[in-house]
């Protein structure tokens, strides 16, 4: 028997991640989920498998796997063993039972909430998002007939409530929302969300499950842009969907009828059987995996899969310097003359330091929004002057960044809008990355100045940073 041979059928996949809840978060960062040797030859790193699918032993092992009575792989579309590694580790850290990785943040998004809606049916979001959620739910989610409403105020649970309505079938909210930083109270809105009988879905990217685990806090479902602080180098995009236990996918709603049909009632897929009558809790992340995610086909490579999971190996360590420092340099900024206002949790002055304080004891994230008095001209000649944050639409990664959201981000949003979302003409977002942090205080120290020399001199520039040039 040669090498090659070993074993001639790819491991099945365990139907469970790995627990690995008696360890600590930065032992399960590097360990969840892992084969000790998952090739036979020794491996202690996760191998990048890049085939596209898996030979069958024979006929029946065919139908097996195809019918799902085995788990063994079958095509890369569906699951992989570079991509199942990664997400039985991704569920670890989110205290999940399952996960999903797909293709991107938005993928994530797309795949979370098309498994929970259908033409007719109500989302309410968060007003304080992503743009790029914000775009898919307004515009996308509109044209499939799905509705959706934003929730101003989402500290308010009242808010949340009065836009309930029959047809609502899912919460979304960030957990740490971007520019300004803002901490979602997950009890309250998840009590909103179980209240109606539907599950909340936050958006986790922000925080990352080393800040916050939004499931402990009743969230039913996690999702994570996995090309930001999860990756942490700015090498690769992935998403992750990772679903929590108890949700009770088969609950019906007043009139008697299946809450999610599409879960609980007979899928031609399942020759006739009910999601939830073949996996239970799992129903969800299965009918995701194989009905959603398989079908519009949002697949992660395993190669990026390979990166994203070399990422999460220092997330602990990344995270606890990004949240130092950006901490610090809040605090500074702040005093700063030139500086009109800092958006980050961690400051006393932030309408969600009190929240930060309950949920997000090790750090407030290093993702915040600084508003320059100089309006406009001072953000241009400001991320212009920078020298060690890097002028770019990203975060999370471990180099500094900056941009001005007023002329990119948020460029198509109505003057109203942006206001409402922290975002001013003066107003800077900066991904504090984990350099010296003397060294990202002497580069902005030295913008400011750049800035203030600028207004001073009145420069013509006012308002040139509105209407889209970057
Ligand atoms: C970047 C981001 C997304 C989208 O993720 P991609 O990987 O870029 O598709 C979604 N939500 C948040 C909060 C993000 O920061």
């Amino acid at each position: 028997m040669t090498a090659q041979t070993v074993r001639t059928t790819p491991l099945p996949r365990p139907a469970r991640p790995a627990r690995t809840a008696r360890h600590g978060f930065s032992t399960q960062q590097v360990h969840a989920g892992a084969d000790v040797d998952p090739t036979g030859h020794g491996d202690r790193v996760a191998p990048v498998h890049v085939s596209a699918g898996f030979r069958f032993e024979d006929a029946s092992d065919a139908a097996a796997r195809f019918s799902g009575e085995d788990d063994g792989f079958v095509y890369s579309r569906i699951a992989n063993p570079t991509t199942a590694a990664l997400e039985r580790r991704l569920a670890a850290l989110e205290g999940g039972v399952e996960a999903l990785v797909v293709g991107s943040g938005q993928a994530a998004i797309t795949t979370a909430l098309l498994g929970l809606l259908q033409s007719g049916d109500h989302l309410l979001a968060s007003d304080h998002l992503y743009e790029g959620s914000r775009g898919l739910f307004a515009e996308n989610f509109a044209r499939f007939g799905i509705e959706v409403d934003f929730v101003h105020d989402h500290a308010d649970p009242g808010a949340w409530r009065r836009l309930l309505r029959p047809t609502t079938r899912a919460l979304f909210a960030e957990s740490l929302s971007n520019p300004r930083n803002e901490v979602l109270d997950v009890v309250a809105v998840a009590g909103v969300a179980h209240g109606a009988g539907v599950p909340l879905v936050v958006d986790n990217t922000l925080a990352t499950p080393y800040l916050l685990r939004p499931l402990e806090h009743g969230a039913d479902v996690v999702v994570h842009s996995a090309s930001k602080f999860l990756s942490g180098h700015g090498t690769a995009l992935g998403g992750v969907v990772v679903v929590g236990s108890g949700f009770g996918w088969d609950r019906l709603d007043d009139a008697g009828a299946p809450r999610f049909p599409q879960l609980a009632e007979p899928s031609a897929m399942l020759g006739g059987r009910s999601w939830t009558d073949l996996h239970g809790e799992r129903a969800y992340a299965q009918h995701a995996r194989h009905h959603v995610a398989a079908r519009f086909g949002p697949v992660l490579s395993p190669f990026s899969a390979f990166l994203v999971q070399q990422g999460v190996e220092t997330l602990s360590l990344r995270m606890a310097q990004h949240c130092r420092s950006a901490a610090l340099l809040a605090g500074w900024l702040e005093r700063h003359p030139g500086v009109a206002r800092v958006d980050h949790a961690s400051l006393a002055s932030s309408p969600s330091h009190l929240r930060a304080r309950r949920y997000l004891p090790r750090g407030s994230g290093s993702v915040l929004a600084v508003t320059l008095r100089g309006g406009a001209p001072a953000a241009r000649r400001f991320i212009e002057a920078l020298q060690l944050f890097s002028h770019m639409t990203h975060l999370g990664d471990v180099r500094s960044l900056v941009v001005h959201p007023a002329s990119t981000t948020h460029a198509h949003r109505t003057e109203a809008e942006r206001e409402r979302a922290g975002v001013h003409p003066g107003t800077v977002r900066l991904s504090v990355g984990i350099e010296d942090v003397e060294d990202l205080q002497a580069d902005l120290r030295r913008a400011l100045v750049a800035a203030e020399l600028a207004t001073a001199h009145g420069d013509s520039l006012e308002g040139s940073l509105e209407g889209g040039a970057a």
